[in-house]
Order: C-alpha cells, then structure tokens, then sequence
C-alpha cells in the first residue's frame, strides 16, 4: 500500500511540489490545517459592464498561501482538494469570505454582485444552500448580490436532486453562472433543464478573437445571442488586449472579464470604473 501511494504521490505532484520535496501525504496534511490556520486567500477580479466601464460584480478566486511553498494558485490545490474532500471546508470558507466582502461593497455599488466558483462535489451536497444561506444572511447580503458558478461538467451529472437545488437557490434569489461556457457539452436540451442565470464564454474562444479565426467570433456572437434570447446575463472571459475588447464590443457581449480590465486582487475594485 505504501509503494503505491508512494508512486501516485510522484504522478500528482506537480514539479514545484517535487522540488520543494513535500509528498502528497504532506500537502493534503497541510491542506487539512490550512482553512483552520488561516492561510487561504481570496482575490476578486473586476467584471466589466462594457457599456459603461463600471465594475458591478467580481469573481472571487481562491488562493493558498502555504507556509513553505509560498502563494499556491487554484490550479496546484484544488484538484488534491476535490479528491481528498478537503473541497468542502475551502468552499464554505470561500462563500462566507466573497459575502463579507461583498457586503462593503454596498455603499459604493448597491447592486454589486459576487460570483463563487463552486465544485461539482460541493453541488451535491444537500447542505449546500444551508452553507449558502448562512454565508450570505451572516455577512447581511442579499441573496440576490450572490451568483454561484458552476461547470458544464458539474453540472452534466445533474441528477433530479441537483436540479432541484438549483431551482431552490434561483427561488431564493441566487444567481447561478455556467462557466467555461462551450468548453463541455452545451447541449441545447440541457441549457432548458438548468435555471441558470449567466453564461460565462470560456476565454479559449475569447483569446481566438481579433485574429483571422472567423469560427471563434462566430462562436462568440451565438452564445451572445443565444444568452439574449433566453433572457441569460453573459460574460466574455479572458478578455487580455484591446483588439479582444473591440470585438467583444462588435459583438454586443454586454460584459467582460480579463487581464485588460483587471487581475485578481483585492476587493476593492467593485464601484470603480475601469482603469
Ligand atoms: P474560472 O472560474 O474560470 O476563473 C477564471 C480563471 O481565469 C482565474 O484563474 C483567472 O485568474 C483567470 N483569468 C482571468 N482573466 C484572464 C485573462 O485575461 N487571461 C488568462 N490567461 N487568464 C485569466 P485562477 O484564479 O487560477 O482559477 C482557476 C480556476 O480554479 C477557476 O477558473 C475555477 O474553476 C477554480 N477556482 C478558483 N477559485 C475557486 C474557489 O474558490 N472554489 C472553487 N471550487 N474553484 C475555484
Ligand atoms: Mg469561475
Ligand atoms: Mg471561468
Ligand atoms: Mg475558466
């Protein structure tokens, strides 16, 4: 049993955890104490309404600031998080965190709105809008102020109890986002299945515009429309140079999200206009 945990410790450690030498079995150790220890980290990233410039809403996004191996993104964490069930304290943290911030936001932006990436183990779970409504009544925000978003793939295992909850959290108020939008299944029957609110147009799409690649403008322009027509909130994620940002603006996606309106960080940056 040792060998083999030994040898998925070697494929899942990505090279900077090999480097440093800390195994698998330390990580997900150190991932245990880190919600209780206080070393979890959330930024905010501006979503743009474009007509205007004015930042109403922001994605919080998860960070880990580990006591040896510095600011962890996402990307090295979650994954070992998800599998070790350690996804449901970090997502709980997460939500009580985005509503906190998101409560000061309200004298600057009273219609501010925060969006919270949550995992597909967490959708399962019948306590999520427990979770959720304690967060939000907690920190004083209105449940409308609060948009969870969630991937096709998650989404795509939606049993009859999932979509239930979903129906309960959009009764409540709450906003629910489809992430990465196009980069799973898409499928038209299932976009009339789940109440979703938002659709969020994954950046690879988003990156492909303002060069010759009709097909991705192409693809950006139908789910522009297709949000329109079934009266859906949309954002273009990863919007990075102004050639992205003119033609996300030809198109008439209302609103966008990237590196060319802003980078993660604090949670100041609702209320402001684009910089
Ligand atoms: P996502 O929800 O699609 O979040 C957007 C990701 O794209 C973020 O990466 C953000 O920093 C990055 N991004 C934004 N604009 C640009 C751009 O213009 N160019 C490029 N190249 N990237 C851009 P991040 O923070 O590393 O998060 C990665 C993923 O991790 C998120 O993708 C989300 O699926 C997941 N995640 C992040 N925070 C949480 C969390 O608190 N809970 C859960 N369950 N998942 C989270
Ligand atoms: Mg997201
Ligand atoms: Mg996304
Ligand atoms: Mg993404």
């Amino acid at each position: 049993a040792a060998k083999a945990a030994g040898k998925s410790a070697y494929r899942t450690c990505t090279p900077a955890l090999r480097e440093s030498a800390v195994s698998r079995a330390e990580l997900i150790a150190d991932l245990r104490r880190a919600v209780d220890e206080d070393q979890l980290r959330l930024e905010f990233q501006p979503i743009v309404d474009l007509a205007t410039g004015v930042v109403r809403s922001a994605e919080a996004l998860v960070r880990w600031r580990h006591p040896r191996l510095g600011m962890l993104p996402p990307a090295k964490f979650l994954p070992l998080a998800e599998e070790t069930g350690l996804i449901l304290p970090i997502d709980r943290w997460v939500i009580h965190e985005a509503c906190r911030a998101a409560a000061t936001w309200r004298d600057r932006a009273p219609d501010a709105t925060v969006a919270v990436n949550i995992s597909a183990a967490h959708l399962r779970r019948p306590d999520l809008i427990a979770t959720v409504t304690a967060a939000s009544a907690g920190a004083g925000l209105a449940p409308r102020a609060l948009t969870l978003e969630l991937t096709e793939s998650a989404l795509i295992e939606g049993t009859d109890a999932v979509l239930d909850r979903l129906g309960q959290l959009r009764e409540l108020g709450i906003g629910i986002a489809i992430d990465d939008f196009g980069t799973g299944y898409s499928s038209l029957s299932y976009l009339h299945r789940i109440p979703a609110t938002e659709l969020k147009i994954d950046r690879s799409f988003v990156a492909r515009l303002g060069t010759d690649d009709d097909r991705a403008y192409a693809t950006v322009e139908m789910v522009t429309r297709l949000a329109g027509a079934f009266d859906l909130a949309v954002v273009a994620e990863g919007v990075e140079t102004e050639c992205q940002h003119a033609a996300v603006i030809a198109i008439g996606c209302p609103r966008g999200q990237g590196y060319l309106y802003g980078r993660p960080d604090g949670p100041d940056t609702v209320g402001q206009n684009r910089p």
